[in-house]
């Protein structure tokens, strides 16, 4: 799911301290930076959120 960023995105996920990268995620592989189930997850790493962007969410996403 493609998300664009808007400052209410950018204030809710502070706010609430929103989960949604790869790097919190049970299947990614903090060794190789890979996702488990073998995903391209080049989209779904860690990055800050800018407003104007897009935060592409992973449906298999699944909190430590
Ligand atoms: S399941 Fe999705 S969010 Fe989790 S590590 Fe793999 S690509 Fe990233």
């Amino acid at each position: 799911m493609i998300f664009i960023v808007d400052e209410a995105l950018v204030e809710q996920a502070r706010r609430f301290r929103l989960l949604y990268a790869c790097e919190s995620c049970a299947m990614f592989d903090p060794d190789s930076g890979n996702c488990s189930l073998e995903y391209p997850n080049e989209e779904h790493r860690a990055e800050p959120l800018r407003v104007g962007g897009h935060l592409v969410f992973c449906k298999e996403f699944e909190a430590r």
